[in-house]
């Protein structure tokens, strides 16, 4: 079947842009306009943007939809200490506004499932990028011990912020 060639000829496609390797993104880029099926987000002039659908557009999942429907998240973020066990309602709220400022101009950039986790919570997105963007306001706001690990090959950011009592 053709289908079955097509993450293969993707990725090449994406080596041959010198792109990220990441399954989720349209290595190459509808011609017309796509209207997602899950969340409504509209794919037009290269990007991904909240917008009505525009007439005869093509109707099928964007990344992020796509990445939830898969149980797949892009960025993992760990929060611990007995710090967050103490402000962990201030903390989730800094996570979430972060969540909202990127969210209503970038509809990819969305937090997937907020966890209880061993020692303290989880949070999984569908970006690297909104990943990194909440690493980097959490160690703003409330300083404590942040570290960011990347695996370029699966697109993946690990994080990993904790703060002992203060
Ligand atoms: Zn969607």
């Amino acid at each position: 079947m053709r289908r079955e060639r097509g993450p293969y000829r993707y990725r090449r496609m994406q080596m041959l842009e010198g792109a990220s390797d990441d399954a989720y993104r349209p290595g190459v880029k509808p011609r017309g306009a796509v209207h997602c099926t899950g969340c409504g987000a509209v794919f037009r002039k290269g990007r991904w943007i909240w917008a009505a659908a525009p007439a005869g557009a093509e109707k099928r999942r964007c990344p992020a939809c796509l990445r939830i429907a898969e149980g797949s998240p892009a960025g993992y973020i760990s929060m611990t200490g007995a710090f967050f066990s103490a402000h962990r309602d201030e903390v989730l709220g800094r996570v979430r506004h972060c969540e909202q400022r990127e969210k209503t101009t970038h509809p990819l950039e969305r937090i997937m499932a907020i966890d209880a986790a061993k020692g303290g919570v989880l949070v999984t997105t569908t970006s690297v990028h909104l990943a990194r963007r909440i690493a980097h306001a959490l160690e703003s706001s409330f300083k404590g011990a942040l570290s960011l690990s990347y695996n370029h090959q699966d697109n993946l950011l690990r994080v990993r912020w904790s703060r002992a009592a203060d």
